[in-house]
This record gives structure tokens, C-alpha cells and sequence, in this order.
């Protein structure tokens, strides 16, 4: 199966793909943990991306496509992938599109994760407080919620015109989240 994740910082969105890959056995392929790995090894890619991180703001689209598209062409994803984090921008939309109609691929389904805004504020800054991520700083937060609401939240109902959206309540514990998100797509998570 071909699944793209969706939903606001603090979602859940990491942990439940997390879980969704494995039962779905296909790889879980976050574009933040990408990022986040070339960043903590010093890469060319992690010293531009940093940048944009630690700001709050969107990655330049040319290099995450060009990096999501390396990682889609490895073998594991063959059997499909769940995408976290990517597509964010109707550019990006329009790639991965391409990407998939080169290889006589579609998707199969677009999951958005919905919570409620002061939910997912709470949330991050207890994350904060508890790993210290440099992009999870108050102000930080608070301008990747406001890019995420004007620049992601658009891209749902361009995949809703395509059928392929399913939404679920991330609101709950991280078994009933998942256990929604089973019932959604219909595979079975126990
Ligand atoms: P969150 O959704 O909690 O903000 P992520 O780990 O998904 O965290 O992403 C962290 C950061 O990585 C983003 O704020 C952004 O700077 C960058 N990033 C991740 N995915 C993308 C993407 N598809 N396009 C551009 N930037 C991205």
C-alpha cells in the first residue's frame, strides 16, 4: 500500500506512522527524520535544511523533492511506503504525483490526523520539555502551526477531489488513535 500521513505538528502523526508501517509492512519514511539525521551528521543537506528547521519554516521544496525522490527509488519501497510529513506544499503534491505516474503508481490513500489546536500546542511544549528538539521552542512552534495551517491544510481537499482522503480523530490514546486508523483503511491492526 501507498499511504501519505497528514496532520498539524503535535498531531501524533511520528508515532502512529510508526505503527501503521508495521502493520501494513511497508517502509515508514518521515521527511523531518530525514532531515533531522542529516543534521545530527553534519551533512551538506543537514547544514541547509537547519536553517529552515530551527525557524519554523518549510525546507526549500527542490531539496526535500530531491531527497524524497532518492528514497522513494530505493528497493523497500517496491511493496509500497507510508509517507509522513511529505507532501506539504501543492508543489510538492504536484511531484510526488509525477513521481508515482512515472512508475504506473497511484496512492492509495491520503490520512489526516485532526486534533484540536490547543491539544497539539500542549503537547509540543511538553515534548520540548522533555526532548529538547531545537525546533520545538515556543515561538517555533507557534509559527510551524501557522505554516502548517496555511500552506498544509489546503493540500486535504485537493486529495479529498481524488477520493483518497480519510480523516481520523488523533485525539485519545495512541492504541485508540491506532485502532481508528486500522478501522479507516481497513487492515487489521488486531
Ligand atoms: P513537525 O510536523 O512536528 O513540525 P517534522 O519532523 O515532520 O515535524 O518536520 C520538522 C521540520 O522538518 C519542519 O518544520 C520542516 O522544517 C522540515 N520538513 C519536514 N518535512 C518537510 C517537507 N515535506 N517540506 C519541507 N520541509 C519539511
Amino acid at each position: 500500500m501507498r499511504v501519505v500521513l497528514m496532520g498539524p505538528p503535535g498531531a501524533g502523526k511520528g508515532t502512529q506512522a510508526e505503527i501503521l508501517a508495521g502493520v501494513l509492512g511497508v517502509p515508514h519514511i518521515s521527511t523531518g527524520d530525514i532531515f533531522r539525521l542529516n543534521v545530527s551528521k553534519g551533512t551538506p543537506l543537514g547544514v541547509e535544511a537547519k536553517r529552515y528547521m530551527d525557524a519554523g519554516e518549510y525546507v526549500p521544496d527542490g531539496v526535500t523533492n530531491a531527497m524524497v525522490r532518492d528514497r522513494l527509488s530505493h528497493d523497500d519501497c517496491r511493496a509500497g511506503f507510508l509517507l509522513d510529513g511529505y507532501p506539504r506544499t501543492v508543489e510538492q503534491v504536484g511531484e510526488l504525483a509525477a513521481m508515482l505516474r512515472s512508475a504506473s503508481l497511484s496512492l492509495d490513500a491520503v490520512l489526516e490526523l485532526t486534533v484540536d489546536i490547543d491539544e497539539v500546542v500542549g503537547r509540543l511544549v511538553k515534548r520540548a520539555a522533555e526532548q529538547g528538539r531545537s525546533d520545538d521552542t515556543e515561538d517555533v512552534i507557534r509559527r510551524r502551526l501557522e505554516v502548517y495551517f496555511e500552506q498544509t491544510a489546503p493540500l486535504t481537499s485537493m486529495y479529498e477531489k481524488q477520493g483518497l482522503l480519510v480523516r481520523v480523530d488523533g485525539l485519545g490514546s495512541i492504541e485508540e488513535v491506532a485502532g481508528r486508523i486500522g478501522a479507516a483503511l481497513a487492515v487489521g491492526a488486531d
